[in-house]
């Protein structure tokens, strides 16, 4: 069973441009699908889970920050439990 993160990580593949700098971050929660868009590991989303929203372990949270701001396109956005939009 995937436990809770209170953080998440948003993708916005409508401006992605698959080039895999966040994949590279965070290589343990993402991997690269056949066309190079970020998308979660196996086993990192909890059953039923948004697949645009990656659950992010604590010890990740400075890399998905990282992610987030240096994503050229800005595809990547931070949420929270208490569901920072
Ligand atoms: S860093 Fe941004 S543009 Fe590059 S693959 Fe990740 S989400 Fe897409």
């Amino acid at each position: 069973m995937v436990e809770p993160h209170p953080i998440r990580l948003h993708i916005d593949w409508t401006r992605c441009d698959g080039r895999g700098l966040c994949t590279e971050l965070l290589a343990d929660v993402l991997e690269r699908d056949e066309w190079g868009y970020p998308i979660a590991r196996p086993g990192t989303l909890p059953r039923g889970a948004d697949a645009s929203d990656i659950p992010i372990p604590a010890h990740l949270a400075a890399a998905a920050a990282d992610a987030e701001s240096l994503c050229p396109l800005l595809a990547l956005r931070l949420r929270d439990v208490i569901g920072r939009p």
